[in-house]
């Protein structure tokens, strides 16, 4: 897997773009203007692995306490303002750390310089970010629809009035909630520009759908080398993109975090409430940032064969579960009840070993 080479773009310290990884990020759900949720949902994100967070700034009074939020925000912050250019003025000021704005939305000429000037003063890089459901009307006309070449047209249209003022700190997305289109779109963008590309399928729905949605279109584009940065949007907590984002990732083999689970389909041979096992492990094991491979498996016979490359698993049985680590067996436990404290143990001992290793 080659990765396309772009440019370099700097998020208040996080680079996007040329070598660096692919930054995972997402959008706080909350009214900005509620100071102390918005910074909770930012700590649970970056907590979870998020690199950048986006705000809606949609009025004056979320400008007001943008200043507040940055100073006590663990991660860069970018602004999201559609039409008011003193919005995004404010941002700047409160020392945001990117812009999300669209130059041909904010207006006359005069607004335009204003705030492309202070985002140069600031060394604040702009994100154009064209929705497949916004694009203007003399294109949909010219294209008949908001077409894959419609959509480049207009993140083009917005890049050249940043670059016709001689500035280049740009990102640029182009979502739809349609996997095939947005793919489309990336392709064609990425053959005429080297600006980094932000990567997401938008309005992509409830958690399992949205993932399915974003795992694919966002997979075949990251499989090309396509794609900077990713935001995996969801109808559901935030905090749940940051897992299938990394997760793509992962898939990919492009990064690594946290241990990855793998459990059975289960079976007619399954002796254990596997489902319940599997998820109280990954709830348990949210958070950790270790990288390694944990096996939960239904049955005691084939389980620790079939999951031989892991690096700790648990296989349940009627009333004897077995610990293993690659396949072979380290411990038994009785008592299904035990089975979660004691592997949760085990997995301790293992991440212990391993760092004084
Ligand atoms: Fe079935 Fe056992 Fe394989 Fe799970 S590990 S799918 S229970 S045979």
């Amino acid at each position: 897997m080659q990765r396309k080479q772009t440019r370099v773009v700097n998020i208040g310290g996080v680079g996007i773009g040329g070598d660096n990884p692919v930054r995972v990020q997402s959008m706080c759900n909350t009214d900005t203007r509620d100071v102390p949720a918005t910074l909770a949902q930012i700590d649970r994100l970056a907590e979870a692995g998020c690199e950048i967070v986006r705000l809606a700034v949609p009025d004056e009074a979320a400008a007001a306490v943008l200043a507040d939020i940055r100073r006590q925000s663990p991660v860069p912050l970018i602004a999201d303002i559609h039409f008011d250019h003193r919005l995004a003025l404010a941002a700047l000021d409160a020392g945001f750390d990117g812009l999300r704005i669209n130059p041909g939305n904010i207006g006359d000429e005069a607004k335009v310089d204003a705030v492309v000037r202070a985002a140069k003063a600031c060394g604040t890089p702009i994100r154009i970010g064209v929705n497949g459901g916004s694009l203007e009307k003399d294109l949909l006309r010219q294209y008949g629809g908001p077409t894959p070449e419609a959509m480049v047209e207009s993140g083009l249209r917005h890049v050249r009035m940043l670059e016709a003022r001689d500035f280049h700190d740009i990102k640029i997305s182009l979502k739809t909630s349609s996997v095939l289109k947005t793919v489309a779109a990336y392709r064609l963008m990425s053959e005429q520009v080297d600006y980094p590309l932000h990567i997401g399928i938008t309005e992509a729905g409830t958690l399992v759908r949205g993932a399915v949605k974003s795992s694919v279109g966002l997979g075949i584009l990251l499989y090309e080398g396509i794609g900077d940065t990713m935001r995996v949007s969801l109808t559901h907590d935030p905090v749940a993109e940051i897992g299938v984002a990394y997760e793509i990732l992962r898939s990919l083999g492009l990064r690594e975090r946290g241990p990855e689970i793998i459990s059975c389909p289960t079976c007619g041979r399954t002796e254990i409430g596997l489902i319940d096992l599997a998820e109280q492990v990954e709830a348990a094991l949210r958070g950790v940032e270790e990288v390694f491979t944990v096996a939960v498996m239904g049955c005691v016979v084939n389980g620790p064969g079939e999951a031989k490359e892991a690096d700790i698993g648990i296989a349940g049985g009627r009333d004897l579960g077995i610990i293993f680590r690659k396949g072979e067996v380290v411990r038994k436990v009785r008592g299904n009840a035990n089975l979660l404290p004691e592997f949760m143990k085990e997995i301790e001992k293992f991440l212990e070993e391993r760092r004084t290793d």
